[in-house]
Parts: C-alpha cells; structure tokens; sequence
C-alpha cells in the first residue's frame, strides 16, 4: 500500500492534487497559479455542540473549505457521513471548482462535511444539529459568498432548516443562501433529474461524435438511486435506448430485452433491491461493469473502474454520473482501447448547474419553467461537452485531462485578471 492509502485507495486529496499537477503540466501552467492552486484558499473546523433527545449533549465536528472563489461565490454540497474527512472535504471541494468552471458557470468551488452517522440521528437532532452547523459556520456563507447545497445524506427537508436558520442570523431573507431546497421556499424546478439529465445531453453529443445511433444502443447503469434511476428513465424515454442491466447495493440484474424503469423501480420498492426481478438474470455488479453494452453508466460509488477489469470493459462510452469510478490506470487503458469516457465533472456537472440555476432564480426573485430550466441545461452540457471533446482532439490527451486542462486555464485566467500572480 502506498503512502496516503487507505484501503488500497489513494487519498482523495492527494489524487486530486495529482491530476492538477498533471494538466498543469500539459498547458504549462505559470508556477505561481499552480502554487494557489494546490491547496484551498479558506478552511473552516467547527465544533457543533448539539442537545440530544435523551438530555445529554454530542459535539459533532464540521468542515467547510473554500477552495477557490476567483470566477465567482464558492458553490458546494454538504455531506452528512460517519466517515468524513478533511481530506475529502478538500478533494470534493477542489473538483467542485473545476466542475463549475467546465459548465462556465460564474461560480468558484467549495465543500463542506459533518462527521455524523445520520441513520442514527432523530428527526430533532437532525434539525438541530443543521441548525447547530449554519450558526458555526454563518460567517462563512450566503448568497453572495459561499452557497452550500445537498450532498450525500443532506437533503431539500435540511437545506430548508439551513436556509431557515441563515435567515434568523442574518434577519433577512437570503433564499439563495443555500440551493435543493424544496420547491415551496425557492427551489428550482428541474432540480430531481437535473444530474442524470445533464448527463444524458452529454452522452448524445459524444454518441453523435463518434456516430452512436442511441436509439439502437443498450445501457448497462450501476446504481440505482438518485442518479442511476432518473438514467435509466431518461435514456429510455429521451433516446429509446435499451437498458439491459441494472444494479444496487445487493447486486444486478440483466435481461437482453431490456427493462422498463417504472417496474423495475415497484419491484425496487417492494422488495429493498432490483435483484431477483422477475425474468432477468441475477448478476453481480462486477459482471455488469464487463457487459458487450454501448453505454455503460457507472451511477454509485468511486474506483470501480480498475487496472485489474478495464480491460474487459467492453462499452463504447462510459458516461460517469458517479464521482471517481474510473481511476488513473483504467483511463489509459480506456483511451488506448478507443473507449470514450465522459468524466464524471463534466457528466454529473448537470446537478451544480441547475443549482446555479436555482440561485440565479432566489437572487432575482423570477422563477422559470420547467422547459426553461432543461433548455438552458442543455445548451450549458452541449457546449461544455463540445469544447471538452475538442480539446481531448487538440491535445490528443483523454477526455479527463482536457477537461481539466480547460478548467483549470479557466480559474488562472480569473486569478490572472484579478491580479493574484
Ligand atoms: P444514492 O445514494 O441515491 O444512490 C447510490 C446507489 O448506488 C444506490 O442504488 C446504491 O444501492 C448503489 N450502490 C451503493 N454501493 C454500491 C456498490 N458497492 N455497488 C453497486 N451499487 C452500489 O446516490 P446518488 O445521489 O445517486 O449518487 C451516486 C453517485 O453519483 C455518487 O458518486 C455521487 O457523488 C454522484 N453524483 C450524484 C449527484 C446527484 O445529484 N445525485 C450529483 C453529482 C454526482
């Protein structure tokens, strides 16, 4: 095991700092930007005493990170885990800075955690300790600083107690404080599919790049929660493509004549898992990784993608709707077998960029319509995908590396005419 693993996975931070230096090098990068850039500007620790129901009290630790606000307030989810880290917090901060310079949103990238088993927590405790986190961390905030979002177990129900609490310390009301809140107080419309959505717009440019008739295609999706459902629905129903295998934690399913999301989704609900669908075969979901499939959507967890099974991928795209399921090796191998990954910062970018649009609408107080919110998604995911992919072409580097090449010039461009080096 190398230093900084844990696992056998490479530290988030040290992992995100690596592809920076890498694309750095590949622009030539000015030293001085490269120095701002790798380490976050702010770095907030808190200490979040919160009254529990028996009587006693628990103190919870949270972070937020600034990472970098030169292209506008920093924009970032708050996770909820039992296993956050500062280091993760700093890596998810740093990708969150990339992600909305890719879409070209005005927006710089941030993060924020609590270390705290949610399951465990009542609905109270939950409440107060949201409520606990925005006053610790209120300074560092609002709508023209720092504008948090949902992330892994936070959810609109907790954005609305954040939003709330920020507006009770600030006496003021400050929708765009905080975006995924609930349609009721300022959410936008669009916001539930937004990341699969995004993400499906990307997947028919890169499919009409390469010449891929989506509508003869089939999909393979791991994961079958926020992002991996809303896949399988939309690709069905914005391309008719053919979904012939699913997954969830409990393993996959695999059906040649593909699966209708509604169904799948009743059996989902009724029995905990898609496994055990009747009429589909049970596979695991290393096998779904391997299918002969077009598409292949990995939409749970991180580093599934390995030196150990690239090359028995057999997809002609790889739409990354999960963060980080592709490690560095398995790219190589990826780009050399003429496998087009569309990378999870530019493929999951459709969530950040409907929460833009959210706080676009809280801070002029005009909401739009559904229809507005995915036709401008579209031409923001068009567009990124285009200039990714032609870059990918200009630099003969993969579709990760141009990406983040043309997001980090992005951020030191702004640095630049900021006057920071
Ligand atoms: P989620 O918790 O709603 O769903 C995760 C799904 O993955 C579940 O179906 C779960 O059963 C499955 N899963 C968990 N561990 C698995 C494993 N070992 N093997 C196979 N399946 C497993 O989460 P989500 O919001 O859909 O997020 C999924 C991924 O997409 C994450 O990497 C997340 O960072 C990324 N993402 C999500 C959004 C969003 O808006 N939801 C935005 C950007 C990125």
């Amino acid at each position: 095991m190398k230093m900084g693993q844990e696992n056998g996975k490479m530290d988030p931070f040290e992992m995100a700092v690596a592809q920076l230096e890498k694309a750095a090098k590949i622009i030539r990068l000015d030293e001085q930007a490269l120095e701002i850039l790798r380490e976050p500007m702010q770095i907030l620790q808190v200490r979040i005493p919160v009254k529990m129901d028996d009587g006693t009290t628990k103190t919870f630790t949270g972070f937020r990170v600034h990472y970098n606000n030169a292209r506008g307030p920093l924009k970032g989810g708050i996770r909820f885990h039992p296993e956050e880290k500062l280091s993760t917090v700093k890596a998810l901060a740093a990708w969150m800075t990339w992600k909305t310079a890719i879409v070209d949103i005005p927006l710089g990238g941030g993060k924020g955690g609590i270390i705290c088993d949610p399951k465990k927590l009542s609905p109270g405790e939950l409440e107060r300790l949201s409520r606990g986190y925005v006053r610790a961390v209120g300074e560092f905030i609002g709508p023209e600083v720092d504008v948090p979002a949902p992330d892994v177990y936070t959810t609109p129900q907790i954005m609305a107690w954040m939003m709330d609490e920020y507006e009770k310390l600030t006496r003021r009301s400050a929708p765009g404080v905080i975006t995924g809140k609930p349609l009721e107080l300022g959410g936008s419309k669009g916001r539930g599919d937004a990341t699969a959505r995004g993400g499906m717009y990307s997947l028919r440019e890169v499919a009409k790049r390469i010449g891929l008739d989506l509508s003869k295609a089939t999909v393979a999706v791991q994961g079958f929660g926020n992002a991996g459902q809303f896949a399988v629905k939309l690709v069905r129903e914005m391309f008719n493509s053919k979904v012939v295998a699913i997954s969830d934690t409990k393993g996959g399913i695999y059906s040649k004549d593909g699966f209708e999301f509604d169904e799948v989704l009743e059996h989902k609900k009724k029995t905990g898992s898609v496994k055990g669908y009747p009429g589909a075969k049970d596979i695991s979901n290393e096998d779904l990784l391997e299918l002969d499939v077009d598409v292949l959507i990995p939409a749970a967890i991180e580093e599934v993608l390995t030196a150990e099974n690239a090359d028995r991928v057999k997809a002609k795209i790889i739409l990354e709707l999960a963060n980080g399921p592709t490690t560095p090796e398995a790219d190589e191998i990826f780009y050399r077998k003429n496998i087009v990954v569309i990378p999870d910062f530019l493929a999951n970018a459709g969530g950040v960029t409907v929460s833009y649009f959210e706080w676009v609408q809280n801070v002029s107080g005009y909401y739009w319509d559904e229809d507005d919110v995915y036709e401008k998604l579209d031409k923001k995911m068009s567009k990124a995908t285009k200039e990714v992919f032609d870059q990918s072409d200009k630099l003969k580097v993969d579709p990760r590396m141009a990406a983040y090449t043309l997001s980090i010039k992005r951020v030191a461009d702004a640095m630049k005419l900021r006057g920071y080096y």
